[in-house]
């Protein structure tokens, strides 16, 4: 698979509210940046696949703004692979707490975030 048809393969998902991951047929590593070889054994077997969308919170960062608004970044976990993303959450988020995947729209692209569940 040429890296525009990966792309075109995550921006399909992506679109319709679905979060893709890459697993390497060789090794079974799972990993989400679409990339032409494994980061662990080098392996060009790859397949798109699809989270189920639940994850833990592996990390968090916290920004206090000088407005008084919050912004939440993350490392999330989800099914043996992990992204960095925003965490939208109530401040009461921790790590290993549980969390969704939701999607935000920018300049007419679809990306994953992470909500914290309640
Ligand atoms: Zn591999």
């Amino acid at each position: 698979m040429k890296l525009e048809e990966l792309w075109r393969a995550y921006h399909e998902r992506l679109d319709a509210n679905r979060l893709p991951y890459l697993e390497c047929k060789a090794c079974k590593h799972r990993f989400y940046y679409p990339r032409m070889l494994c980061p662990r054994c080098s392996s060009t077997s790859l397949e798109v696949k699809e989270s189920d969308g639940r994850g833990k919170i592996f990390s968090l960062t916290r920004i206090q703004k000088k407005d008084g608004g919050r912004t939440t970044y993350g490392i999330v976990e989800f099914d043996g692979f992990r992204i960095y993303c925003n965490v939208l959450e109530d401040g009461k988020a921790d790590v290993g707490g549980d969390v969704s995947v939701a999607f935000v729209e920018l300049k007419g692209r679809k990306y994953p975030v992470a909500r914290a569940d309640a």
